[in-house]
C-alpha cells in the first residue's frame, strides 16, 4: 500500500526531495569480487537501480549517499554529492570490510560535484564513471556486452517521449501548487479564473514537454511562448467558429495563454539535464556560456569527454588531446572543469555549476552577496568560486 502511494507521489511531485536511508545495502548475493556502486538517496533513484540491477540478476552493493533526498544531477550540481560525500560513505559505510577490490562505479551524472582524482586520492578507491541511463547498467557491468555501447550511449541524455510525458505531468502539479494562492486571489475579482485554468495549466505543461525537442527557439521561454501562440490560434479559431464567444473575452484569454505557456516554457529546462537553462544569459543578462581546451595544457585523459552528458569534447586520435566541437550543446554542468586534472578547460562560468532556473537565481544571488560581503572586507574570492570564475593562466 504505501509502494502505491509512493508510486502515485513520484507520478505527480518526483521533483521534490523524497529521502531514503543512506548506507551500504546488499542487491542479490554480492560477494568480496562484487561490484560497487554508488547512487544518491533520492528514493525514486535508490528503487530504479534496485529493480535494475534484480531485472538483470546482478549481486553488487549499492552505496547509498546522503544527498538530503535529492537526485544525483541537481544533488551534484547543487553541491549534496561531492567528492567529500563520498569518502565520508565509503569510510563510514563498512564497505571496505565487505570486498576485496577499491573500484567504485559512480553515476554519470555525478561528475559535476565528484572530482575522481581527489576522491583516489582521498579515499584510495578507483573510481569510474557509469553510463548515464539506468537501462544500460547491465551493458556496462557485463564486458562482453559493455564494449559494444557507444559514446552516445553511454555517456550522453536523452529526453525520451516517455520521459517528456512523465514531466509534463509533473509540472502541471508543480505549476499548479505554486500558482494556486495568486490564482484564488485573482478569482474574487475574475469569476472562474481559477477552475478554468487548471485543466489548461496541464495542457500547456504536456504539450510544452512532450512537444519540447520539436518547438521553435531555444529551450525554454522562447520555445513556451511558441506554444502559447500555436495554442491560442487555435484557441481563437474554435472560440469564434464552436463556442460564439465575446471578442475582449477572446482577446483576455488568449493573452492569458500566451502568458501561462512562456512561464511554463521557462521553467522547462530544469526538468532534464538535456538542456541548459537560458535564464542566466535572458534574465541575467550573463553571457553565453563557454568552454575551450587550452592544447597547451590538455594531457589527453580524456576524462573531459567521459564525464561531458552532452558529446561537446572530441579527442584527437594520434595526440589524444581533446578539443571542443559542439558548443551549443553544453549544459554548463561544471563536469569537465572538476574533472580535468591540469586545468585544461578554460570556461566563463560565473554562478557555480547549477543550471535549471532555480539554482541558477539561487547561485547568482549567493555568488552577488559573495562578492560584496569580501569588496567591503577587502579580502578576495575563495579558491572553488575563483576556479570557477577565470580561465586557467
Ligand atoms: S582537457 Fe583536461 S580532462 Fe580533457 S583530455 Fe585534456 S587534460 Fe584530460
Ligand atoms: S562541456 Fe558543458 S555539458 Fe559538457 S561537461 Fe563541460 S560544462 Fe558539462
Amino acid at each position: 500500500m504505501l509502494d502505491i502511494l509512493k508510486d502515485v507521489w513520484f507520478l505527480f511531485g518526483r521533483l521534490f526531495p523524497f529521502p531514503t536511508k543512506a548506507g551500504l545495502r546488499k542487491v542479490g548475493n554480492p560477494n568480496r569480487q562484487s561490484p560497487v556502486l554508488l547512487t544518491c538517496n533520492f528514493e525514486l533513484t535508490v528503487r530504479k537501480v534496485v529493480q535494475a540491477l534484480e531485472h538483470d540478476h546482478i549481486d553488487a552493493w549499492l552505496l547509498v549517499a546522503p544527498t538530503k533526498g535529492i537526485n544525483v544531477w541537481c544533488a551534484a550540481g547543487g553541491g549534496h554529492l561531492t567528492t567529500d560525500t563520498i569518502v565520508s560513505v565509503l569510510k563510514t559505510s563498512g564497505i571496505e570490510n565487505m570486498v576485496d577490490h577499491r573500484q567504485l562505479i559512480l553515476p554519470q551524472l555525478s561528475a559535476a560535484g565528484v572530482n575522481v582524482w581527489a576522491l583516489r586520492e582521498r579515499s584510495g578507491w578507483k573510481s569510474l564513471f557509469g553510463p548515464v541511463d539506468i537501462k544500460y547498467l547491465a551493458a556496462y557491468l557485463d564486458k562482453n556486452r559493455g564494449k559494444y555501447l557507444s559514446q552516445r550511449e553511454h555517456r550522453c541524455v536523452g529526453f525520451p517521449l516517455r520521459d517528456r510525458f512523465v514531466m509534463g505531468v509533473n509540472l502541471g502539479f508543480n505549476s499548479l501548487l505554486f500558482l494556486i494562492l495568486p490564482f484564488l486571489i485573482v478569482s474574487i475579482w475574475i469569476n472562474g479564473l481559477w477552475w478554468k485554468s487548471v485543466p489548461l495549466i496541464f495542457l500547456l505543461s504536456l504539450f510544452n514537454s512532450v512537444l519540447a525537442l520539436w518547438l521553435p527557439g531555444r529551450p525554454g521561454v522562447q520555445k513556451g511562448f511558441s506554444l502559447g501562440l500555436l495554442v491560442s490560434a487555435v484557441f481563437v479559431l474554435i472560440s469564434q467558429t464552436a463556442w460564439t464567444m465575446g471578442q475582449w473575452e477572446t482577446l483576455g484569454w488568449t493573452g492569458w495563454i500566451v502568458l501561462l505557456s512562456t512561464y511554463l516554457g521557462y521553467d522547462m529546462p530544469s526538468w532534464s539535464p538535456l538542456w541548459r537553462a537560458d535564464v542566466k544569459e535572458l534574465v541575467l543578462g550573463m553571457k553565453r556560456t563557454h568552454v575551450e581546451v587550452v592544447p597547451i595544457r590538455c594531457i589527453g585523459c580524456g576524462l573531459c569527454k567521459i564525464v561531458c552528458p552532452a558529446n561537446v569534447f572530441e579527442q584527437n586520435p594520434s595526440t589524444k588531446k581533446s578539443a571542443v566541437v559542439n558548443m551549443d550543446a553544453c549544459q554548463a554542468c561544471g563536469a569537465c572543469i572538476e574533472n580535468c586534472p591540469n586545468n585544461a578547460i578554460k570556461n566563463n562560468f560565473r554562478a557555480g555549476v547549477c543550471s535549471c532556473p532555480t539554482c541558477t537565481v539561487i547561485n547568482s544571488v549567493k555568488s552577488l552577496k559573495r562578492k560584496t560581503t569580501q569588496q567591503k572586507k577587502g579580502g578576495k574570492e575563495p579558491a572553488a568560486a575563483k576556479r570557477f570564475s577565470e580561465p586557467p593562466a
